[in-house]
């Protein structure tokens, strides 16, 4: 009977892409199918998983049939030092190149390890375009995991189809970005550089688009209520299916325990405790949360501007600060700062990995400064936050765009160069007085933060209510899991009738 049910069982395999803004997301939807009676395999190297094992042993412990697969990184043979094998952990070009390498290099475990478990599916990063033809191999579907928004991907692919930006005479010279429900400009600067130049990185994501197009479908971090017309429009421009099951954070982490511990090996107690008396220490809504994900790499001359600038703005605020942050000039300047936070008890230094979703669900907290990246953005979002909207590299820019123009939530702190941190320079720098500027604006008891917070509040309570039974995100989830369920019994019933056609010849 057990083997039976588990034959019938739907399987489905997870492949994460190892950056925390696609591998948490991967993970959190993992772990839904899971709790939706599916059986779920992720697939993963061992460094990476330490970062969420615990939740998948809790997970199953609670009966869900949810496991991982390791495989091992080709470390040294690529030249990386031992755990290593995600790319916040990079601290140079070069190490970004060879993790990239190592990825490469698992292609052909991966294709043996997909036939031996033999998935009804696999729901594979954007990043895998490869895994569209071992989906082929195996006569079953490849779903096309997108780690950003609706917005974003229509905005990047009328800007591919039609290149606005040869027409504007200057790098600063605003463009409208055709084809969309909205009036969107932008500059030639703001947009990712190989939208702009055509550049080797062009090349690289041509084979990722293509994939797309010929996956079974796209899941989206995101939901209806978000952003419809892209849904939409994102539908009628691919021309294959999607579903918007998030915010996927939001849906399966419901207890601190797991807000706490997403993407990390695991808080301390005294650590956790320590913010949360802080955080309750503080005034309802009064307290701004900084931080640029898990990527992103500030100048020295960047922190003290953002130093001072939080300092002079004079609200309480939470900063995370990465310890590879810190350079030889930045040791001293940080932790002084960290020193006059502490007594002033205006300001608390996160170093490395902060508890993201607590913190953001913590009544005090009452805006953030964020880099745009999509899943900061949706969590936010949850937590009825407005933001100070502050893109660095990537889709980043786009998704201010749908903050500031479209959503109306978010103030702009006003960066205008898109530009991953080991390249960028000082053109894209940031002063104080921007800074204390928009915190006003955010903070402050004027008009427009308290329409942006209304504003959010309804984004907030739309964002819990899709995620609830009956809910659009409830709903597209179930569908696609009974629409999976279908593929499969068809196929085996085609299967059997193939047998019998053998038999009778
Ligand atoms: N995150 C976190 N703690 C940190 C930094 C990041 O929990 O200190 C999580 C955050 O909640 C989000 C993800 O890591 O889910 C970062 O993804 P995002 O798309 O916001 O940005 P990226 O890191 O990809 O630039």
């Amino acid at each position: 009977m057990e083997s039976q049910q588990s034959h019938d069982q739907l399987h489905v395999i997870f492949f994460p892409f190892p950056a925390p803004g696609h591998m948490l997301p991967m993970i959190d939807t993992a772990r839904l199918f899971a709790k939706h009676g599916v059986n779920v395999t992720i697939i993963t190297t061992r460094a990476n998983a330490l970062t969420f094992q615990k939740t998948i042993d809790s997970d199953f412990n609670s009966g869900y049939s949810i496991k991982t697969q390791l495989i091992q990184f080709p470390s040294a043979q690529v030249g990386l030092p031992d755990n290593v094998e995600n790319i916040k952990d990079v601290t140079s070009f070069e190490m970004f190149g060879k993790i990239g390498h190592g990825l490469w290099m698992l292609q052909d475990p991966i294709e043996v390890l997909f036939h031996d478990l033999q998935p009804d599916c696999i729901v594979t990063d954007m990043m895998y375009p490869w895994t569209v033809d071992s989906a082929a191999k195996l006569g079953i579907p490849r779903i096309y995991y997108s780690s950003s928004s609706y917005f974003s991907n229509c905005a990047a692919h009328f800007i591919r189809k039609y290149r606005p930006q040869d027409n504007s005479v200057s790098d600063t010279q605003k463009f409208t970005i055709p084809g969309l429900p909205h009036i969107i400009e932008m500059n030639p600067l703001q947009i990712p550089d190989w939208l702009r130049t055509n550049n080797f990185v062009a090349t690289y994501f041509e084979p990722i688009f293509e994939s797309e197009k010929r996956s079974y479908g796209t899941l989206y971090n995101s939901f209806h209520e978000l952003e419809s017309d892209y849904e939409k429009l994102s539908s009628t421009t691919m021309g294959i299916k999607s579903w918007s099951v998030g915010p996927v954070s939001a849906w399966i982490n419901k207890d601190d325990e797991k807000k706490a511990n997403r993407g990390h090996m695991e808080l301390s107690i005294g650590e956790e405790s320590e913010l949360i008396n802080w955080l309750n220490s503080k005034p309802n809504e009064s307290v701004l949360y900084v931080s640029f994900g898990s990527l992103t790499r500030l100048s020295h001359q960047q922190i003290v501007e953002l130093a001072y600038g939080l300092e002079n703005a004079g609200q309480n605020f939470i900063w995370v600060v990465r310890e590879k942050d810190k350079d030889v000039d930045g040791e001293d300047f940080l932790h002084d700062f960290e020193e006059r936070m502490k007594q002033s008890k205006r300001g608390y230094i996160i170093w490395n990995w902060a508890p993201q979703l607590l913190i953001l669900d913590h009544p005090s907290t009452g805006g953030i400064v964020t880099h745009c990246g999509w899943n900061s953005t949706l969590e936010s979002l949850n937590s009825s936050l407005p933001m100070i909207t502050w893109p660095m590299f990537n889709e980043q820019f786009f998704n201010e765009k749908l903050l500031v123009d479209v959503l109306k939530i978010g103030v702009p702190v006003g960066t205008i160069v898109n530009k991953f941190w080991f390249e960028i320079g000082e053109e894209a720098l940031v002063r104080r007085e921007e800074i204390v500027k928009t915190v006003g604006i955010l903070m402050g008891s004027g008009q427009e933060s308290k329409e942006m917070r209304m504003r959010a509040k309804k984004l907030g309570d739309a964002s819990k209510r899709t995620i609830e039974e009956g809910g659009h995100s409830y709903n597209s989830l179930i569908q696609l899991i009974d629409e999976l369920k279908s593929l499969k019994k068809s196929k085996a019933l085609g299967e059997k009738e193939d047998q019998i056609i053998e038999m009778k010849m």
